[in-house]
């Protein structure tokens, strides 16, 4: 009888490895980036790293796309048609350095105010914000200002933490868990180990969002939301709620700004 093969189920297809984190979505998964001859060849989850013990979803994998993207930028473009055209050409870094220097000196010079400095997401942004104040002006924020930022606020406020790079619910000890519309695409390699968690001792995971699909598919139960009336479904367990004096009123009032948002003379505010 021949004896069955043995096939090698790690082969070695680099020769270098690199530890770094994903940014494919938020949660920043520890990877370890393959590299031979200079380029990458494959994306691995990092077994050691706390947030995804070495876990990897198909979108951190296939990072290496976004890395050889042809749309990627590798330079500072600079417009040469009129705008809106996008006519734009690849410029040095120091040219560009240079352009922006000469535009920025006239306004620091009068009122500095006058600039309003956003950026994009990036993980820079106490950077980006001291170099704004420097420059002097109050006028800057930047993409997780307007999207994960009051998220996180929030979860750390009512629940102790929250998604993404702020933290995690407390997978280990929570027995109710309410997902609002989240998205398979964010943070999933923590969520769905943490789903696995809770169902594992029994927990309940409901789940309101439009469609049945990832986690509103393993979810114990499945509000089938229509679209842009979660804040009316929140308000309504609230009302629920207060009517059934379930709410922990001394809580509301050291740690959040509910008291303020009380009128206690209906109809003069
Ligand atoms: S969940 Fe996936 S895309 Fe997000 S950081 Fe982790 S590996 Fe990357």
């Amino acid at each position: 009888m021949s004896r069955e093969p043995t096939p090698d189920l790690s082969p070695v297809v680099s020769d270098e490895v690199k530890y770094t984190t994903c940014y494919m979505c938020a949660c920043r998964c520890g990877i370890k980036v393959h590299v031979k001859d200079g380029q990458i060849r494959y994306i691995e989850g990092n077994r050691n790293h706390p947030v995804n013990k070495g876990v990897i979803c198909g979108k951190g994998s296939s990072g290496i796309m976004q890395h050889y993207s042809p749309a990627r930028l590798r330079k500072p473009l600079k417009r040469v048609g009129k705008r809106g055209e996008g006519e734009f050409v690849e410029i040095e870094w120091e040219e560009a350095l240079s352009t922006a220097t000469e535009w920025l000196a006239k306004i620091r010079a009068t009122d500095p105010k006058k600039l309003a400095f956003f950026t994009g997401r990036d993980q820079s942004q106490s950077l980006t914000g001291w170099w704004a104040a420097q420059f002097g002006t109050p006028n800057f924020a930047a993409h997780g200002g307007f999207c994960s930022v009051n998220m996180a606020a929030a979860g750390l406020y009512t629940i102790g933490g929250s998604f993404w790079e702020f933290g995690e619910p407390d997978w280990d000890r929570s027995r109710y868990l309410m997902l609002f519309g989240v998205a398979e695409d964010h943070d999933s390699n923590p969520i769905k180990t943490g789903l696995g968690k809770m169902k594992a001792r029994g927990a309940k995971v409901v789940s309101i969002n439009p469609i049945r699909t990832g986690y509103s598919a393993v979810a114990d139960e499945w509000l089938g939301i229509r679209p842009g009336t979660d804040g009316l479904f929140v308000m309504a367990l609230i009302h629920e709620l207060m009517h059934a004096d379930q709410i922990d009123l001394d809580y509301l009032v050291r740690y959040t700004n509910a008291p303020w948002l009380v009128i206690d003379a209906p109809g003069t505010a």
